[in-house]
């Protein structure tokens, strides 16, 4: 069939960002998504309208499971569909690669294989764990816990690090191998579950010891497990950070993410389509758009609609900060003003300033910002329409826990409240930094004080600003 094709993706380790662009490419190509279960749903939700997405969980047990994905896959592709098997990691590490290359070509369909980081690579490397080092690591090995029937694997290579997948479950047993292997039970050793995902955790501790703690800490699956003279934590400062995107702030220090909200998109159809068919007429004179999580869901709505960037060229375009302006900017869209101060806040300032304060905005805000934005338009003679395509609430996995950590890093005030509710005054126990005024206020207001410290500025800056 003509142009049809399967393309066999690696998604990354984790976060949705680390996947390649010519991944992310042949994702916007897909009619059907195949995806493993430990794949980031992030990316999922930004496909293009219309993609069919399967997790293979849904494609029953294993052994069967294989076969209904080979089955599946050629299936859609005979019917004309380009597929995307979506894996974690990269496809040619413990990813059933061989196989479905075998029956792909036994359907004498086309396929394309794109490499993805491996977690056995990004997961450590992340937590600042290199895996050679000058002296200590020339070489490393990556190997799986298990055999294909179960068993704890003996066959263990020697390498000067070993890094070994699928072990979460058999710790003790293979720990057991190791030393049957000749590794000295005093070999540093570190355990990192879900690593660079939400909700990451860490463990370190002396080859001997690292069953025990990781026991008593739940580790579980997925969990990559490091052993060698490298595997150690660097003294960086560890900073939780609670809120949705860490991206922007990776260069702080290392960062844990710990996301006290979730984003959950509301389905507001009726009231999309009409704004956008009175953004198309020229109807607003302004769109004002207050974070990146309504960015993005806006651009894509524009996008679902058949629309692109000309939609705006009868308004000028205001956003929150930085932070949503890079999403424009992503896209290809420049905001006419960006308020140096952050949130709502500063977006009255501006206004304030303007000449003409007159007209009509369209509001794209989440359904559970406070209404003084809104009001304050108003109030300067602004008629606002306010649209919400999204609403956050306490992310479920919230209250769990907490991390060993040297800074809480909060960016937004429902994320001090989410983080609150959980943890009450003993989350609290570490310096509190957060990313602007609006955010300082809600945590002076549960009598916590708070440096702010801005990624969008430089250290200079944000050192000038503790001092006023
Ligand atoms: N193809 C994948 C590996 C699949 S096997 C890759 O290249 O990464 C699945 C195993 O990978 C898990 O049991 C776990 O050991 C590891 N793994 C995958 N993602 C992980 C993550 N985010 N954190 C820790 N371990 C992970």
């Amino acid at each position: 069939m003509d142009g049809a094709r399967v393309y066999i993706i690696g998604a990354g380790p984790g976060a949705p960002d680390l996947i390649t662009l010519r991944g992310l490419r042949a994702l916007g190509q897909a009619d059907l998504i195949l995806h493993d279960r430990l794949v980031s749903t992030e990316f999922l939700r930004q496909t293009r309208n219309g993609v069919e997405i399967i997790c293979t969980t849904e494609l029953g047990q294993c052994p069967t499971r294989q076969n209904n994905i080979h089955h599946k896959m050629i299936e859609a592709a005979l019917a004309g569909k380009t597929v995307v098997r979506l894996k974690g990691g990269d496809p040619g590490v413990f990813g059933h690669l061989q196989e479905e290359i075998e029956a792909l070509q036994m359907g004498d369909i086309d396929y394309e294989i794109v490499p993805g980081i491996s977690s056995a690579l990004g997961v450590p490397l992340a937590a600042e764990i290199g895996l050679t080092a000058r002296g200590s690591s020339r070489s490393f090995a990556v190997v799986t816990a298990r055999t294909a029937d179960g068993k704890t694997n003996t066959n263990l290579p020697k390498a000067d690090t070993l890094i070994v997948l699928m072990g979460a479950s058999n710790l003790p047993e293979l720990v057991e191998q190791l030393s049957l292997a000749g590794w000295d039970s005093q070999t540093p050793t570190v355990i990192i579950e879900r690593g660079i995902q939400p909700f990451e955790r860490r463990v370190s501790a002396t080859l001997c010891e690292i069953s025990e703690l990781a026991q008593s800490a739940h580790i579980r699956a997925p969990a990559v497990l490091v052993v060698g003279k490298i595997a150690k934590f660097s003294s960086r400062q560890r900073i939780l950070f609670t809120g949705i995107d860490p991206a922007p702030f990776r260069h702080l220090g290392q960062i844990i993410h710990w996301p006290a909200i979730a984003v959950q998109p509301l389905d507001n159809t009726g009231n999309i389509s009409s704004a956008l068919r009175r953004l198309a007429h020229g109807q607003f004179g302004w769109v004002i758009i207050t974070s990146k999580v309504s960015a993005e869901l806006f651009l894509r709505e524009v996008d679902k609609h058949n629309l692109d960037a000309r939609i705006f060229a009868g308004a000028k375009l205001v956003v929150s900060g930085p932070g949503t302006a890079s999403v424009l900017q992503e896209n290809n869209l420049r905001a006419d003003i960006v308020p140096e101060a952050e949130g709502s806040e500063g977006i009255l300032q501006t206004f304030c300033q303007q000449q003409d304060g007159s007209g009509t905005v369209l509001l794209v805000q989440g359904a559970n910002a406070p209404g003084t934005l809104s009001s304050g338009l108003s109030e300067l003679g602004l008629t606002i329409n306010r649209l919400s395509l999204h609403t956050v609430h306490a992310h479920p996995d919230l209250g769990s826990p907490l991390p060993e950590h040297d800074i809480l890093y909060f960016s937004s005030p429902s994320g001090v409240k989410a983080f609150w509710n959980a943890y009450g005054i003993t989350g609290f126990q570490r310096p509190i930094w957060c990313i602007g005024e609006v955010t300082c206020e809600q945590l002076r207001r549960i009598g916590i004080a708070a440096k702010v410290v801005s990624p969008y500025v430089s250290k200079k800056a944000n050192a000038q600003a503790s001092l006023l």
